[in-house]
């Protein structure tokens, strides 16, 4: 699963038409708290979790300044205050969709 298209949709969202027809619209600012670099999400490194570092929130934090593609498998997102160590994968920038059928979905999967 690829998109073939992605840009961004108005302000605060960023919209990708997709291989298998879907298309996802995702807001900026649930993109940047989903941000996967382990300074956002923290990490496990020999079996200790480092928990993220909360940060205050900076001005230009939800405000998308560059996407560019890494390779074939991922986006890499470059935001307002400076933070770009996000990589996200096709993978994950689908899941992320908050599309309604998508959240439709994540609606009855939780009854
Ligand atoms: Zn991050
Ligand atoms: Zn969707």
């Amino acid at each position: 699963m690829t998109p073939t298209t992605i840009k961004l949709e108005n302000a605060n969202a960023l919209a990708a038409q997709w291989d298998d027809g879907h298309k996802s619209r995702t807001s900026l600012r649930t993109l940047r708290d989903n941000c996967p670099c382990a300074s956002c999400q923290g990490e496990t490194v020999l079996l200790r979790t480092y928990e993220p570092v909360p940060s205050p929130d900076l001005p230009g934090k939800y405000e998308l300044k560059k996407a560019e593609q890494v390779g074939h498998y991922a986006l890499q997102l470059f935001w307002g205050d400076g933070h770009a160590t996000g990589i996200y994968t096709w993978e994950r920038l689908r899941s992320l969709c908050e599309c309604e059928i998508c959240n439709g979905k994540k609606v009855s999967e939780s009854r």
